[in-house]
């Protein structure tokens, strides 16, 4: 029961390897051949289970070996990214998109953060400069190509109206702390998002979501956004 024995392809084993992991925590051991077999999830995982990694291996591995996908050029207003990753809060946006950046050290996936939620307490102009500055840093990252998108549901919105972002080529979405999400009031941003990915045309789309809950809400996401998914609490 080790990393080396679940084939995730070379690149990604040697990362796993480089940040010393060598066995699965209990959510990974069981969420990532589920997602490697390219079934949906709806996993009960609390901060500290190795949540990111059973969702990340699986998208970055999967997105190594995928057919290659006809995207247009960089450099073009609109990104297209095949994974999404959702988060609630920009604390939590930054530690994935920190944890995902390792794991995909060398295998040609790129994964860029975007997340909203500047600190309130600030003075009104230091607060526009802020903003400004990680709006442009973002939309620069955003320029370079994305395969792997870690967003908070807000910011994700507005980056959709402002059309700099598409979801028509997702192939995996992971809703990360979805309970979280709907305690903040995210439930719709986060409908209108994965409305979007369910636009013609149509995407062979591979759904996770994780909570450390599971109210009547998160049951009626899970039936909503999952197709015939297993259910895991580890
Ligand atoms: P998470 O629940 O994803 O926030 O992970 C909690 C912490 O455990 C992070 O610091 C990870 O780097 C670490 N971690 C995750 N999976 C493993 C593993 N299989 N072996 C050792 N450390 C891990």
């Amino acid at each position: 029961n080790t990393f080396a024995e679940i084939d995730l392809g070379e690149a990604l084993n040697q990362n796993i390897r480089r940040c010393k992991y060598v066995k699965p925590t209990p959510v990974q051991r069981h969420a990532i051949p589920i997602s490697l077999a390219g079934r949906d999830l709806m996993a009960c995982a609390q901060t500290g289970s190795g949540k990111t990694a059973a969702f990340c291996f699986p998208i970055i591995s999967g997105i190594m070996r995928g057919q290659p996908v006809q995207r247009p050029p960089r450099g073009v207003r609109t990104v297209y990214p095949l994974a999404l990753v959702l988060s609630p809060t920009r604390e939590l946006s930054m530690q994935i998109h920190e944890e995902a950046r390792k794991f995909s050290y060398q295998t040609g996936v790129r994964v860029v953060v975007a997340y909203g939620g500047a600190p309130i307490n600030l003075q009104w102009v230091l607060l526009c400069v802020f903003v400004s500055l990680q709006i442009l840093k973002v939309m620069r990252d955003l320029e370079r190509g994305v395969d792997i998108l870690v967003a908070t549901p807000g910011r994700l919105v507005d980056l959709l109206e402002r059309a700099r972002v598409s979801l028509q080529m997702i192939r995996y979405l992971a809703l990360d702390e979805a309970d979280r999400m709907l305690d903040m009031g995210f439930e719709p941003q986060i409908r209108k998002i994965v409305e979007q990915m369910d636009m013609p045309p149509p995407g062979v789309r591979q759904t996770m979501l994780f909570s450390a809950t599971f109210p009547k809400e998160i049951q009626r996401l899970a039936s909503d956004f999952l197709s015939k998914y297993i259910f895991l609490a580890v």
